[in-house]
């Protein structure tokens, strides 16, 4: 039940439109050709009218006259010539023959016409010596009477004659136009007829050529809309698509479907297969998954993938949790690749419309977090409670309003310096972030970490910690030059396996070298996913970056999981520390952890120092480094300088004393 944005276009409609815009430069064109053969064959029919009219002057016309200007009158003899001439040609090859005399006046006509009428302009030009040629129709002239007749070559063509040579009148004739333009038209038609199939053709090759390219471009676009909608590798549908899948499956109102599960898939320890085997085979594993899912679903069900080894899954029917367990087992079977017998483990988090929510984004926020919980707990299969979540009404909203604030710069960073016990010597200081919430006020992390480890707000705000510690301690100048900023990171943050690339992209950014940052990690953030954050520790640590394990003792880390860590120290959890003098088993945990630590080369940390006997107790039991109230509170940016100034000299002054 595919939901598509698009219906696919009709092919021959498209092809007919293109067709028809092509068609109209070509029928231009050929409009624009045919004006120009009947401008040519004119101009050829005119030129052979002149040539025509200029042979019948000189051989016929001129020789039969005595000299004398035409005005003064014909002789009998030019007279008779002249009807005999206009007898044998009339008709056949002259349509008409007048003389004119220099005032253009008419003195012979072969049939009577013209005689006693105001010449017209073309007659007078000649007399002035010009020749003129006209296309034009029998009788068609204004100093003409009678049936308007053929076309014709009408030409008027001055006369010379007598000794010296001089103008003596006007030859006026009319050559029938119609042998003319076959003669002329002959010349040309087959010149004519290779154009247009010339045209034909070009648009035939412009068809085929739209054809092709709109074949081409239709591919281009199918391609287009399946890589907008689907993942290549698996061609599943992909996130885009599988939100509005879900918000379909949702329906509204009335059509809302009952008991619609969304649920999300996350593959356990997939960057390990990334890594020992390589990408390729990674590829090949996440094929095989997608096409198990794929055909285990119902038809009504709907499989996506999310991105890296994230599935979404949109399932339907009374007894989703049996059909997820059932895939997951499916996702668990043995895969050979490269010949090596393989199994992923999964952990699916779902949440069942309307109960756990009615709203797309909403649901599978929450999904999400019941994912994180069943990859946390190694439970397999879980289904959201609002408790995983914090269990606050006001959370998500709250969470919504800790998006805006890392955009918004309302988060701000407090420094704890932490220094060697032994000289009291600062070696580093502790970001800690703090919300400065428009209403209310200053918060902690407590009130609004918990929530964001839930969700992927993780991904935001930590890059956001790491970039404005690393900004700010660069910017302390000379105070701060050898100063390194330790930063929290959360186990969520460690189970991106690009994690370590952003780090050390924002690190080289900045400016700073490696060793300037520790990345502190809380030991429980090791427990959810101990193989891929192992990984992105190494990357983290070969790139020079020191890492520390926080709030050590808390947790419940395998003691023989450490040495595979690449440790730099580790931190005492403060609630061994606080009570040390009175606690006599947390006494022996704080000197334990020390000697742990020290057997495995760490440098050990105690936080939670507040009084100077808790201070002197560590230093006896060979405690590297403290950090606690005593020795100085969070304290902002702008007062971290003017502490370390003066802490500075008070150690160069203990130093010189001691000495
Ligand atoms: P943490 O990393 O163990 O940080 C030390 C916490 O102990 C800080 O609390 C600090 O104010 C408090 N502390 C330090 N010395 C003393 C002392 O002598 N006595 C007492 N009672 N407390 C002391 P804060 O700032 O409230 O942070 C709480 C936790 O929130 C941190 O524990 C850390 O896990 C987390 N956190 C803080 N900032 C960040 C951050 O930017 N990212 C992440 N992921 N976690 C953070
Ligand atoms: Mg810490
Ligand atoms: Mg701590």
């Amino acid at each position: 039940m595919i939901v598509r944005s698009h219906a696919p276009r009709s092919t021959i409609r498209l092809f007919v439109v293109q067709a028809l815009v092509a068609l109209v430069p070509v029928l231009l064109l050929f409009a624009v050709l045919a004006a120009t053969f009947r401008t040519e064959a004119n101009r050829r029919g005119l030129a052979e009218g002149r040539s025509e009219a200029v042979l019948l002057a000189r051989t016929a016309v001129e020789p039969s006259l005595d000299g004398r200007p035409l005005g003064m009158g014909l002789s009998p003899t030019e007279k008779a010539g002249f009807q005999q001439l206009a007898a044998n040609a009339m008709g056949r090859d002259l349509l008409r023959l007048r003389l004119r005399n220099l005032q253009g006046q008419v003195v012979f006509s072969g049939d009577g016409s013209g005689f006693g009428q105001t010449p017209e302009p073309a007659a007078l030009a000649a007399t002035r010596g010009n020749t003129v040629v006209l296309l034009t129709h029998l009788n068609a002239d204004g100093d003409n009477s009678g049936p308007v007749g053929p076309q014709a070559v009408e030409v008027y063509l001055p006369l010379r004659a007598g000794t010296p040579d001089q103008r003596v009148g006007v030859l006026e004739v009319y050559l029938p136009y119609g042998p003319i333009n076959a003669d002329v038209s002959t010349g040309l038609s087959s010149l004519r007829n290779v154009l247009t199939i010339g045209l034909a053709l070009l648009y035939l090759a412009l068809l085929a050529i739209s054809w092709q390219v709109g074949k081409r471009l239709r591919r281009q676009v199918r391609l287009n809309a399946f890589l907008a909608e689907y993942d290549p590798l698996t061609e599943l549908p992909n996130r885009t698509l599988f939100l509005r899948q879900v918000t379909h499956a949702l329906g509204a109102g009335e059509r809302q479907r009952p008991g619609v599960a969304v649920a999300i898939v996350d593959l356990d320890r997939f960057k390990e297969v990334n890594d020992t085997l390589g990408h390729h085979n990674g590829d090949l594993l996440l094929k095989v998954i997608a096409n198990r899912l794929r055909g285990a679903i119902g038809p009504d069900d709907f499989v996506a993938r999310l991105g890296g080894d994230e599935f979404g899954l949109v399932i339907g029917g009374s007894e989703v949790e049996q059909t997820l367990g059932r895939l997951r087992t499916l996702i668990n079977e043995e895969v050979e690749i490269v010949g090596l017998p393989l199994s992923v483990e999964s952990s699916f988090g779902f949440v069942v419309a309307p109960e756990d929510g009615t709203d797309a984004d909403e649901l599978l926020q929450r999904a999400d977090v019941a994912m994180y919980v069943a990859k946390a707990t190694h439970a397999g299969v879980v289904r959201y409670r609002p408790e995983q979540h914090g269990g606050e009404p006001g959370d998500l909203s709250l969470m919504a309003e800790l998006r805006h604030a890392i955009g918004a710069d309302e988060l701000v960073l407090h420094y704890q310096p932490k220094a060697a016990v032994f000289d009291g010597r600062i070696e580093a200081v502790e970001a800690l972030v703090r919300w400065q919430h428009p209403t209310r006020g200053l918060l902690y992390p407590d009130s609004f970490l918990p929530l964001a480890e839930q969700t992927d707000l993780m991904d935001l705000l930590t890059p956001w910690v790491l970039g404005a510690a690393l900004t700010q301690i660069r910017d302390m100048g000379a105070l701060g030059a050898d100063l390194t900023v330790a930063v929290n990171v959360s186990g969520r943050n460690l189970s991106r396996s690009e994690f370590a690339k952003q780090v050390i992209a924002v690190i080289e950014d900045i400016g700073l070298t490696p060793d300037r940052l520790i990345v502190e990690i809380t030991e429980t953030a090791l427990v959810t996913d101990p193989h891929r954050a192992a990984a992105v520790l190494i990357e983290l640590a070969s790139a020079g970056i020191r890492i520390s394990i926080d709030d050590f003792g808390q947790g419940q880390t395998s003691l023989g999981y450490l040495p595979e860590l690449p440790i730099y120290e580790l931190k005492i959890d403060k609630s061994f520390v606080f009570d040390m003098l009175d606690n006599k088993a947390h006494a022996s945990i704080v000197r334990s952890v020390i000697d742990l630590g020290h057997n495995l080369s760490y440098r050990v940390v105690a936080e939670g120092v507040e009084t100077e006997e808790i201070l002197d107790a560590l230093r006896v039991a060979g405690c590297d480094v403290a950090q606690g109230y005593l020795l100085a509170r969070p304290m902002p940016m702008d007062q971290l300088g003017p502490w370390l100034a003066q802490a500075t000299s008070a150690t160069t002054a203990t130093t010189v004393s001691v000495n």
